[in-house]
Protein backbone atom coordinates (compact mmCIF):
# COMPACT_ATOMS: atom_id res chain seq x y z
CA UNK A 1 0.00 0.00 0.00
CA UNK A 2 1.10 3.41 -0.59
CA UNK A 3 0.46 6.23 1.91
CA UNK A 4 0.67 9.76 1.24
CA UNK A 5 3.70 10.27 4.07
CA UNK A 6 3.64 14.26 5.10
CA UNK A 7 6.18 16.05 7.19
CA UNK A 8 7.74 14.83 10.07
CA UNK A 9 6.14 15.40 13.52
CA UNK A 10 8.62 14.25 16.06
CA UNK A 11 12.09 12.89 15.71
CA UNK A 12 12.97 10.49 19.40
CA UNK A 13 15.92 8.31 19.77
CA UNK A 14 14.99 5.35 18.00
CA UNK A 15 11.96 6.53 15.97
CA UNK A 16 10.49 9.54 13.78
CA UNK A 17 6.76 9.83 13.55
CA UNK A 18 5.62 11.43 10.06
CA UNK A 19 2.07 12.53 9.66
CA UNK A 20 -0.47 11.60 6.90
CA UNK A 21 -3.35 12.88 4.86
CA UNK A 22 -5.75 11.52 7.39
CA UNK A 23 -5.29 13.62 10.95
CA UNK A 24 -5.90 10.74 13.05
CA UNK A 25 -3.15 8.63 11.94
CA UNK A 26 0.99 9.07 11.74
CA UNK A 27 3.33 7.22 10.33
CA UNK A 28 6.05 5.25 12.82
CA UNK A 29 9.53 4.86 10.90
CA UNK A 30 12.05 2.77 12.99
CA UNK A 31 15.94 3.61 12.99
CA UNK A 32 18.88 1.55 13.35
CA UNK A 33 19.99 4.57 16.43
CA UNK A 34 20.62 3.16 19.58
CA UNK A 35 21.20 5.11 22.82
CA UNK A 36 21.26 3.90 26.36
CA UNK A 37 22.10 5.16 30.10
CA UNK A 38 19.74 8.61 28.86
CA UNK A 39 21.40 9.24 25.77
CA UNK A 40 24.85 9.35 27.24
CA UNK A 41 25.60 6.21 25.11
CA UNK A 42 25.64 6.32 21.63
CA UNK A 43 25.28 3.87 18.71
CA UNK A 44 24.26 2.04 15.81
CA UNK A 45 22.62 -1.71 15.26
CA UNK A 46 22.51 -2.67 12.08
CA UNK A 47 18.99 -3.84 10.97
CA UNK A 48 17.49 -2.88 14.23
CA UNK A 49 14.69 -0.71 12.88
CA UNK A 50 13.73 -3.91 10.41
CA UNK A 51 13.58 -5.91 13.60
CA UNK A 52 11.59 -3.34 16.06
CA UNK A 53 9.31 -3.14 13.62
CA UNK A 54 8.09 -6.80 12.63
CA UNK A 55 8.44 -7.41 15.85
CA UNK A 56 6.08 -4.78 17.67
CA UNK A 57 3.54 -5.53 14.38
CA UNK A 58 3.22 -9.24 15.82
CA UNK A 59 3.09 -8.35 19.31
CA UNK A 60 0.77 -5.56 18.08
CA UNK A 61 -1.69 -8.28 16.50
CA UNK A 62 -1.34 -10.43 19.55
CA UNK A 63 -2.11 -8.20 21.84
CA UNK A 64 -5.07 -6.51 19.86
CA UNK A 65 -6.63 -10.51 18.84
CA UNK A 66 -5.92 -10.58 22.98
CA UNK A 67 -8.58 -7.71 23.54
CA UNK A 68 -5.57 -4.57 24.46
CA UNK A 69 -6.61 -1.68 21.97
CA UNK A 70 -3.23 -0.51 20.28
CA UNK A 71 -1.92 2.11 18.22
CA UNK A 72 -1.46 -0.22 15.37
CA UNK A 73 -3.11 -0.36 12.47
CA UNK A 74 -0.66 -1.98 9.67
CA UNK A 75 2.76 -2.67 8.90
CA UNK A 76 3.86 -0.53 5.67
CA UNK A 77 7.13 -1.72 4.85
CA UNK A 78 10.72 -3.33 6.51
CA UNK A 79 11.06 0.33 8.71
CA UNK A 80 7.66 1.70 8.44
CA UNK A 81 3.90 1.24 10.47
CA UNK A 82 0.97 2.78 10.24
CA UNK A 83 -0.46 3.94 13.59
CA UNK A 84 -3.30 5.44 15.13
CA UNK A 85 -2.06 8.91 16.19
CA UNK A 86 -1.85 9.84 19.93
CA UNK A 87 -0.92 12.18 22.51
CA UNK A 88 1.28 10.33 24.70
CA UNK A 89 0.74 9.78 28.29
CA UNK A 90 4.35 10.70 29.74
CA UNK A 91 5.04 7.88 32.03
CA UNK A 92 7.15 4.55 31.16
CA UNK A 93 5.16 1.95 32.48
CA UNK A 94 7.52 -1.30 33.21
CA UNK A 95 6.51 -4.46 34.34
CA UNK A 96 9.13 -6.96 36.18
CA UNK A 97 9.03 -10.86 36.31
CA UNK A 98 12.59 -11.50 36.72
CA UNK A 99 15.04 -8.98 38.57
CA UNK A 100 17.53 -7.33 36.65
CA UNK A 101 18.45 -3.80 35.43
CA UNK A 102 17.63 -0.98 37.36
CA UNK A 103 15.97 -2.87 39.64
CA UNK A 104 18.30 -5.15 40.97
CA UNK A 105 20.83 -1.81 41.60
CA UNK A 106 18.55 0.41 43.20
CA UNK A 107 17.27 -1.93 46.16
CA UNK A 108 20.63 -4.39 46.18
CA UNK A 109 18.47 -7.49 44.94
CA UNK A 110 19.75 -10.33 42.96
CA UNK A 111 19.61 -10.36 38.97
CA UNK A 112 17.67 -13.64 37.83
CA UNK A 113 14.97 -14.05 40.94
CA UNK A 114 11.43 -14.60 39.95
CA UNK A 115 9.21 -11.70 41.08
CA UNK A 116 5.85 -13.28 41.99
CA UNK A 117 3.59 -11.71 41.62
CA UNK A 118 5.24 -9.63 38.73
CA UNK A 119 5.14 -5.84 39.44
CA UNK A 120 4.10 -2.58 37.83
CA UNK A 121 6.60 0.59 38.13
CA UNK A 122 5.79 4.12 36.47
CA UNK A 123 8.79 6.25 35.28
CA UNK A 124 8.47 9.97 34.41
CA UNK A 125 9.39 10.48 30.94
CA UNK A 126 11.89 13.30 31.28
CA UNK A 127 14.82 13.08 29.85
CA UNK A 128 15.94 16.13 31.27
CA UNK A 129 15.26 14.70 35.02
CA UNK A 130 16.86 11.12 33.85
CA UNK A 131 13.49 9.56 33.65
CA UNK A 132 12.60 9.35 37.29
CA UNK A 133 10.91 6.59 39.37
CA UNK A 134 7.49 8.15 40.45
CA UNK A 135 5.15 6.34 42.34
CA UNK A 136 0.92 7.19 41.82
CA UNK A 137 0.82 10.00 44.02
CA UNK A 138 3.37 11.62 41.78
CA UNK A 139 1.24 10.94 38.73
CA UNK A 140 -1.64 12.70 40.28
CA UNK A 141 0.74 15.71 41.51
CA UNK A 142 1.99 16.34 38.13
CA UNK A 143 -1.50 15.67 37.00
CA UNK A 144 -0.19 13.27 34.18
CA UNK A 145 -2.66 11.08 33.65
CA UNK A 146 -6.16 10.45 36.19
CA UNK A 147 -6.56 8.09 38.59
CA UNK A 148 -8.83 6.17 36.79
CA UNK A 149 -6.59 6.13 34.09
CA UNK A 150 -3.62 4.66 36.06
CA UNK A 151 -5.63 2.06 37.13
CA UNK A 152 -6.52 1.23 34.10
CA UNK A 153 -3.15 1.42 32.87
CA UNK A 154 -1.85 -0.59 35.40
CA UNK A 155 -4.54 -3.43 34.35
CA UNK A 156 -3.75 -3.31 30.73
CA UNK A 157 -0.29 -3.86 31.92
CA UNK A 158 -0.74 -7.13 33.21
CA UNK A 159 -2.96 -8.12 31.17
CA UNK A 160 0.02 -7.42 28.67
CA UNK A 161 2.38 -9.47 30.70
CA UNK A 162 -0.08 -12.69 31.16
CA UNK A 163 -0.63 -12.77 27.48
CA UNK A 164 3.17 -11.68 26.45
CA UNK A 165 5.12 -14.31 28.87
CA UNK A 166 3.54 -17.73 27.36
CA UNK A 167 4.22 -15.74 23.69
CA UNK A 168 8.03 -15.58 24.63
CA UNK A 169 7.94 -19.33 26.51
CA UNK A 170 6.97 -20.70 23.63
CA UNK A 171 9.61 -19.63 22.18
CA UNK A 172 12.24 -20.70 24.69
CA UNK A 173 12.76 -16.70 25.56
CA UNK A 174 12.32 -15.88 29.18
CA UNK A 175 10.23 -12.33 29.37
CA UNK A 176 12.28 -10.34 32.03
CA UNK A 177 10.71 -7.25 32.35
CA UNK A 178 9.34 -4.79 29.81
CA UNK A 179 8.59 -1.18 28.87
CA UNK A 180 5.29 0.36 27.53
CA UNK A 181 3.86 3.24 27.10
CA UNK A 182 0.13 4.55 26.58
CA UNK A 183 -1.76 7.58 24.67
CA UNK A 184 -5.03 9.08 24.57
CA UNK A 185 -6.86 8.51 21.12
CA UNK A 186 -10.18 9.87 20.93
CA UNK A 187 -10.97 10.08 24.32
CA UNK A 188 -9.42 6.69 24.59
CA UNK A 189 -6.61 4.68 26.26
CA UNK A 190 -4.98 2.73 24.07
CA UNK A 191 -0.71 1.02 23.95
CA UNK A 192 1.46 2.97 21.95
CA UNK A 193 5.09 3.05 20.70
CA UNK A 194 6.97 -0.11 20.39
CA UNK A 195 7.45 -3.74 22.39
CA UNK A 196 10.62 -4.79 20.68
CA UNK A 197 14.36 -6.30 21.97
CA UNK A 198 15.11 -2.51 22.78
CA UNK A 199 12.43 -2.06 25.08
CA UNK A 200 12.12 -5.45 26.99
CA UNK A 201 14.50 -8.15 28.56
CA UNK A 202 14.68 -11.23 26.86
CA UNK A 203 16.48 -14.38 27.81
CA UNK A 204 17.67 -17.18 26.67
CA UNK A 205 15.59 -20.04 28.48
CA UNK A 206 18.54 -22.58 28.03
CA UNK A 207 21.47 -20.24 28.37
CA UNK A 208 19.83 -17.15 29.94
CA UNK A 209 21.89 -15.10 28.03
CA UNK A 210 20.72 -11.48 26.86
CA UNK A 211 18.86 -11.19 23.93
CA UNK A 212 17.96 -7.69 23.62
CA UNK A 213 19.39 -4.27 24.34
CA UNK A 214 21.40 -5.22 27.31
CA UNK A 215 23.79 -6.86 25.18
CA UNK A 216 24.66 -2.66 23.76
CA UNK A 217 24.73 -1.31 27.19
CA UNK A 218 26.82 -3.57 28.74
CA UNK A 219 28.91 -4.64 25.57
CA UNK A 220 28.17 -8.43 25.21
CA UNK A 221 28.89 -8.28 21.52
CA UNK A 222 27.08 -10.14 18.86
CA UNK A 223 23.93 -7.37 19.43
CA UNK A 224 22.73 -7.47 15.56
CA UNK A 225 23.07 -11.59 15.62
CA UNK A 226 20.83 -11.49 19.24
CA UNK A 227 17.82 -9.18 17.25
CA UNK A 228 18.04 -11.27 14.42
CA UNK A 229 17.13 -14.13 16.68
CA UNK A 230 14.34 -12.52 18.66
CA UNK A 231 13.09 -11.90 14.81
CA UNK A 232 13.58 -15.58 13.73
CA UNK A 233 12.28 -16.83 17.20
CA UNK A 234 8.79 -13.85 17.31
CA UNK A 235 8.19 -13.70 13.36
CA UNK A 236 9.70 -16.59 12.25
N1 LIG B 1 13.35 0.43 29.35
C1 LIG B 1 13.08 1.09 28.17
N2 LIG B 1 13.37 2.43 28.09
C2 LIG B 1 13.90 3.13 29.12
C3 LIG B 1 14.19 2.45 30.31
C4 LIG B 1 13.90 1.11 30.40
O1 LIG B 1 12.58 0.50 27.22
O2 LIG B 1 14.12 4.35 28.97
C5 LIG B 1 13.05 -1.00 29.47
C6 LIG B 1 14.29 -1.86 29.55
O3 LIG B 1 14.67 -2.32 28.27
C7 LIG B 1 13.86 -3.01 30.42
C8 LIG B 1 12.80 -2.40 31.33
O4 LIG B 1 12.35 -1.21 30.68
O5 LIG B 1 13.26 -4.03 29.63
C9 LIG B 1 13.30 -2.09 32.72
O6 LIG B 1 14.44 -1.29 32.63
P1 LIG B 1 15.24 -0.86 33.94
O7 LIG B 1 14.36 -0.02 34.80
O8 LIG B 1 15.84 -2.06 34.57
O9 LIG B 1 16.32 0.16 33.43
P2 LIG B 1 17.75 -0.07 32.77
O10 LIG B 1 18.48 -1.07 33.61
O11 LIG B 1 17.45 -0.56 31.40
O12 LIG B 1 18.34 1.29 32.80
Amino acid sequence: MTLMKGSMLYEGKAKKIFETVDPDRVIQYFKDDATAFNAQKKGTIVEKGVVNNKVSEKLFRLLDAGGVPTHFIERLNDREMLTKKVRIVPIEVVVRNIIAGSLAKRLGLKEGEAIAPPIVEFYYKHDALGDPLITEEHIRLLNLAEPAMVGQIKELAFTINRILTPFFQERNMILVDFKLEFGRHKGRLILADEISPDTCRFWDQKTKESMDKDRFRKDLGKIEEAYQEVLKRVCG
